[in-house]
């Protein structure tokens, strides 16, 4: 070998001069001696012999040579004594530190210890000597391959064979960068966050876990290397298990998974999973991302895209797609349904009162009582503040819609308990059935929203079907909320007063101020129907003051003994400060607190709140009187009698008319009487049209009286003269 790169061959100049001795020597023997020439012409040919064996070595050394240089990796040949004889360009650019010590015959082992003097080899740093015969051993009996770190950061792989002649042939790969990716791979493995595997493809045992694996299943490592990925799973995914851990696992990337930790625990895992080779083996290398948070999140999210978080039951989106569902059943099979639209009475005074926190509750507590309600196929939401909606299936007959909306109000309307308080609100009902009042959800609710809106304009507590002229009706109240509007912004309104007569004076001892609106297409309008909508299109603030302080102004002008009494609403104590507005109308025009007398309904106590007592105290503290008025039509609880210190009762009409002929209503306005008696209150009777009624009311002793016997409501001019000329002509 050795001589294949280095023995140099015989120059042409050197040969040229040996072959012509030959020939001439030939000759001459040949000539002189026939046999000498015999001799002579062999040894010839036994040179051209051997000059062509020296010219096949020659090819076969740079036939090998070029083989060499082709190969990638750093080749070198030792003799047995250790000695360089061939190695390539790949090899000394390896060894580029020590490539100035190859030389044909030098020993591996001294460029070895050069090499390590140098420090060519941070492995042997401290321990050079151990670490050369180390070496040099290895090279001696050469087994296994190894690595060998370069002081340049460089990784050479060594490989290492005896050749036939004793001598050792030497492959050097430079896996730097391998060593490189490598580094990266298990870093990226094992200070992963996400859990990951390693799952070996043929067992499909976990062959490495790292950290994040570790950790999150809470399995020490010994315990989860060599075990059966599939026992990490729930016993209903395993069916395709074998898929997922193969080496095409992307069919199945969407699926969720279920692993179960060492506690015994269940998370669901998204599971990506790619094919490598681990130890030279087929591998998975398995990602497992816990989503368990993430679905929940999403339930969560999906949940309440549909659900009122409240109450917990459907809501408005929900509410449509159930009306939905119900008319496209209703269109193939045929039968009824109906849209419910729930609304509660009285809610939005016990929130205020309150506070948020019980209208919550109080809700909640609504919703509850609602679902027991309802049968199944019907499905309850709540679409508004204080609105619930019901849509009800396979309805046969329109009256077991009815019935329902008799149990809810009933169930509504029955006594709360919330924050330790009894609290009574009601419940008004409006009903759409499809498929006649809407074949389209939106229309169907909408019509049961109208006709929900009717019930509260004409006695709440009550249930309507929508009616087609309802339409009708809501654009005619739109419209004459616009018309009213314009009427009070333009003063258009007027103020007539109705005289309270002493039942046993005759004397005329107060007049009620009753606003009046003149429309212009359609006559007078009655307050007992624009008053509602001005408390809901919030102008009863700006129409009740108006009246209060065109009253208080008008009663100036009447004889000091007659008061004059003005109505408020409910709305106007959520909406404003009241005694600010009675003792700003009483400064304004001079009139005396305690001729001024206001009337208040008893649905003023549902709110049972703080805030409206103290206004009526304030209001009786600035002298002012405070009359009950129609009373025993309200929510009648008599608790309210005693919570509040007003000055008279005005029993309403409803009691008066046909009294005389109708022993139970004077049962009843004798109790009331009695009671204002014991009370130390005023009693005045509404609505007197009769002589026989005052009659029956003088005997029970009730103390004053109103009514179209004595007068209708008038303007101030004709009042005027009434008042001061005139006894009323009934009383006696
Ligand atoms: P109210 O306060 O109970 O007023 C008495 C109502 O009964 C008046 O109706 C009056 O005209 C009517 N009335 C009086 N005597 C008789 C009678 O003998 N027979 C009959 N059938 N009716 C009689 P009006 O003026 O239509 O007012 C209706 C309601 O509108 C009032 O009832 C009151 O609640 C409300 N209202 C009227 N004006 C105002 C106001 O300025 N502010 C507020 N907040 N409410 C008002
Ligand atoms: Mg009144
Ligand atoms: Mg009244």
């Amino acid at each position: 070998m050795k001589r294949l790169k280095y023995e140099k061959r015989p120059s042409q100049a050197g040969r040229r001069p040996l072959r012509a001795a030959l020939k001439v020597l030939s000759g001459e023997v040949a000539t002189r001696h026939g046999g000498l020439g015999a001799q002579l012409s062999e040894l010839e040919g036994a040179l051209r012999m051997a000059r062509n064996a020296v010219e096949g070595a020659r090819l076969a050394n740079a036939r090998l040579r070029e083989a060499i240089e082709i190969l990638p990796q750093g080749i070198v040949f030792l003799d047995s004594e250790g000695r360089y004889v061939l190695w390539n360009e790949q090899y000394s650019r390896i060894y580029h530190r020590s490539a100035d010590l190859f030389k044909v015959g030098a020993k591996l082992a001294d460029t070895l210890r050069v090499g390590v003097m140098r420090g060519d080899y941070p492995a042997a740093k401290g321990c050079e000597d151990e670490w050369i015969a180390e070496r040099l051993a290895k090279m001696r009996t050469p087994q296994e391959r190894h690595e060998q770190w370069l002081s340049d950061g460089r990784c050479i792989l060594i490989e290492e064979r005896h050749t036939s002649d004793g001598g050792i042939i030497g492959l050097r790969v430079d896996i730097t960068e391998l060593k490189e990716r490598e580094a990266s791979f298990r870093l990226l493995f094992e200070a992963n966050p996400v859990p990951m595997f390693v799952v070996s493809e043929a067992g499909k045992t976990i062959l490495s876990a790292n950290a994040a694996a570790r950790n999150h299943y809470g399995y020490p490592e010994a315990e989860l290397i060599g075990k059966p990925v599939h026992s990490l799973h729930v016993t209903g995914d395993r069916g395709q298990l074998d898929a997922l851990y193969s080496s095409e696992p992307g069919i199945l990337a969407d699926h969720v998974w279920t692993h179960l930790k060492r506690d015994g625990s269940a998370i669901e895992v998204a599971i990506y999973s790619q094919s490598i080779v681990h130890d030279r083996s087929p591998a998975v290398l398995v990602a497992a991302v816990d989503i368990t948070e993430r679905r929940r999140a999403e339930a969560q999210v999906a949940y309440l895209a549909h659900h009122d978080p409240l109450t917990g039951l459907a809501n408005r989106t929900a509410h449509i797609e159930h009306a939905e569902q119900m008319l496209s059943a209703i269109s193939v099979s045929g039968g009824l349904g109906a849209s419910l639209c729930v609304g509660l009475d009285n809610f939005k005074s016990v929130n205020e009162t309150m506070g948020p926190a019980a209208g919550d509750l109080l809700l909640q507590a609504c919703a509850r009582r609602i679902s027991k309600t309802l049968r199944q196929g019907s499905e309850a939401a709540r679409v508004g503040g204080d609105e619930f909606g019901i849509v009800m299936r396979d309805v046969s007959d329109p009256e077991e819609v009815s019935a329902v909306a008799r149990r809810l109000i009933d169930v509504i309307g029955a006594p709360f308990k919330i924050q330790g308080q009894q609290v009574t609100i009601g419940a008004s009902i409006g009903i759409a059935v499809a498929p006649g009042d809407g074949e389209e959800a939106g229309k169907l609710l909408k019509n049961a929203n109208l006709a929900l809106s009717q019930v509260k304009l004409r006695g709440k507590g009550s249930f309507r079907y929508f009616e087609a002229e309802m339409n009708a009706r809501a654009q005619e109240r739109r419209r004459l909320e616009s018309d009213l509007r314009t009427a009070i912004e333009g003063n258009a309104l007027d103020v007539h007063y109705q005289p309270l007569v002493s039942l046993t004076s005759g004397r005329i001892v107060a007049a009620e101020a009753l606003v009046r609106w003149a429309h212009g297409e359609r006559g007078f309008i009655s307050p007992a129907e624009f008053i509602p909508i001005a408390e809901e299109a919030g102008l009863i603030w700006a129409l009740g003051d108006f009246v209060l302080r065109r009253a208080c102004r008008d009663a100036t002008a009447w004889p000091e003994h007659v008061r004059v009494a003005v109505n408020l609403s409910p709305m106007q104590f959520r909406c404003g400060n009241v005694r600010e507005m009675v003792e700003s109308a009483l400064a304004a025009t001079g009139l005396s607190p305690d001729r001024l007398e206001l009337e208040i309904t008893e649905s003023l106590f549902l709110d049972r709140s703080n805030m409206v007592l103290d206004t009526l105290a304030d209001l009786r503290n600035l002298g002012t009187h405070i009359a009950m008025d129609d009373f025993g039509t309200g929510y009648s609880s008599l608790g309210y009698l005693c919570s509040f210190p007003f000055d008279k009762i005005k029993i309403d009409r409803s009691f008066v008319q046909g009294i005389a002929s109708n022993v139970e209503k004077q049962a009843v306005v004798r109790a009331i009487v009695g009671l204002g008696e014991t009370l130390g209150k005023t009693t005045t009777a509404e609505g007197i049209e009769t002589d026989a009624e005052l009659a029956c009311l003088r005997s029970i002793g009730c103390e004053q009286g109103q009514g179209y016997l004595f007068s209708k409501a008038r303007p101030q001019d004709a009042l005027l003269p009434f008042l001061t000329k005139r006894k009323p002509k009934r009383v006696a």
